[in-house]
């Protein structure tokens, strides 16, 4: 086994099994064909029914509602595997498990759960999480868009922004404001609903140009006076800005196996690289500036594994885990900053062209140190958690 890739061989048959499928999955239907992907910033709709038929769809949903149920390190594990192919298909996967799935499993009624899990499951609903607008997103409390009661009914409006998942997902998990301008209850104004994108009123734009994640599509979403019986919110009133916290822990913890994935590939490149290239009659990789590169390229990428696996086990034992999460998303988004970096060096300047994967991969990377919580918000959360009240 490469000192590249994870450490299995301690993780039960069923979850080798499982990650050696998503692997073999990935890197024979998925790696080849990502360039294609992110040049014509195409959704692989094909492939993404493959993975529902493989039940990638459902890896959060507990088994009783028709998922995989699979426990926190696996999960990350295949969504690992899934970036290192395609950093646009992991984060589907990933924003739709990570977050609706994991805040219906936790706060949705029986009705709710029987709804929406069996179908999220078997990927023939793809849900969103949608909590940012134009002016709220590091300031998440600062939410504008509204829900207000008429009757028996919710009356929603207001835009949201960059929604992953915007411009397909048939289920938008949305944080709403559902206080009143005379009684601001900050916090506690805010409660998360489920809202059917093909509700009358609901207008999903078109998706963003983005620099990396090109064939994940990334829109606003306008709420026109969109109506929705009591039936769809989900868990209780003025609790949603707590449920999308909790949820934000594994979405994290998410974006880090994705970042890790992003990391590995360059890496791979770069060392098969840096055996072919031949400067001064010589591969590349005999200079001891290149290896040294490569040397603590890995040595960032396991750091991060190591340091995601200890908060994946945290979270089977039960444990908060929001700092520890947070210090995983940190750590191994940076990481593959500076190690996607490091790639398209070993390149050189073959690196900097598209033809090359270095520089998609590059360009995939720098959106981790932003969306779930930018690099300074994590410090923030980080740096709490030394002066506890
Ligand atoms: C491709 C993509 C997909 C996304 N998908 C989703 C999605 O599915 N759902 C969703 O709800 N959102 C999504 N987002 C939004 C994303 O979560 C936000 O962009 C992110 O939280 C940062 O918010 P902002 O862009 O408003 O930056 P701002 O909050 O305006 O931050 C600008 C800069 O100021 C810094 N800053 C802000 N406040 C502080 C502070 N208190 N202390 C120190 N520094 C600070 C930030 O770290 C950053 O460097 C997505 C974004 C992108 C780019």
């Amino acid at each position: 086994m490469s000192i590249i890739e994870p450490f299995i061989s301690d993780l039960d048959e069923s979850q080798q099994e499982i990650v050696r499928l998503a692997r073999e999955f990935a890197q024979k239907e998925i790696a080849p064909y990502a360039a294609d992907w992110d040049r014509e910033k195409r959704y692989p709709e094909a492939v993404m029914r493959q993975l529902a038929e493989l039940g990638f769809f459902g890896m959060r949903v507990p088994e009783a509602f028709g998922g995989l149920g699979l426990d926190t390190l696996t999960y990350l594990l295949v969504l690992e595997e899934l970036a290192t192919a395609d950093a646009a298909t992991s984060i589907t996967l990933s924003v739709h498990n990570s977050l609706p799935v994991s805040m219906l499993t936790a706060h949705g009624s029986d009705a709710q759960k029987q709804r929406w899990l069996p179908a999220m499951a078997k990927g023939e609903v793809l849900a969103a999480f949608s909590l940012s607008e134009a002016g709220a997103g590091s300031d998440a409390a600062a939410v504008r868009a509204l829900a207000v009661r008429d009757g028996d009914q919710w009356v929603l409006s207001g835009e949201k922004a960059w929604v992953t998942n915007g411009d397909r997902a048939n289920l938008l998990v949305m944080l709403l404001r559902t206080d009143s301008p005379e009684s601001r209850l900050g916090h506690r104004g805010m409660t998360m609903f489920l809202v059917p994108s093909d509700t009358p009123g609901v207008v999903s734009g078109k998706p963003e140009d983005k620099m990396g994640l090109r064939s994940s599509g990334t829109t606003t979403v306008a709420l026109h006076d969109v109506r929705l019986s009591g039936e769809h919110v989900l868990g209780k009133e003025g609790e949603g800005f707590r449920y999308a916290l909790q949820a934000l822990d594994l979405g994290r913890m998410g974006v880090a196996a994705q970042a890790i994935g992003i990391a590995r590939a360059s890496l791979e490149h770069a060392v098969r690289y840096g055996a072919e290239r031949q400067q001064f009659g010589k591969p590349i990789k005999d200079f001891q500036a290149i290896r040294f590169k490569l040397a603590d390229m890995v040595s960032r990428i396991s750091a991060s594994r190591a340091l995601l696996s200890e908060t994946a086990r945290a979270v089977e034992n039960g444990m908060r885990v929001t700092e520890r999460a947070s210090m995983a998303k940190l750590f191994a988004t940076e990481s593959a900053m500076w190690v996607t970096n490091q790639a398209v060096q070993v390149y050189g300047g073959y690196g900097y062209m598209r033809d090359y994967p270095v520089e998609r991969l590059f360009r995939d990377a720098k959106v981790t140190e932003i969306y779930e919580g930018t690099s300074e918000v994590q410090r923030i959360v980080i740096a709490r958690g030394l002066y506890p009240k």
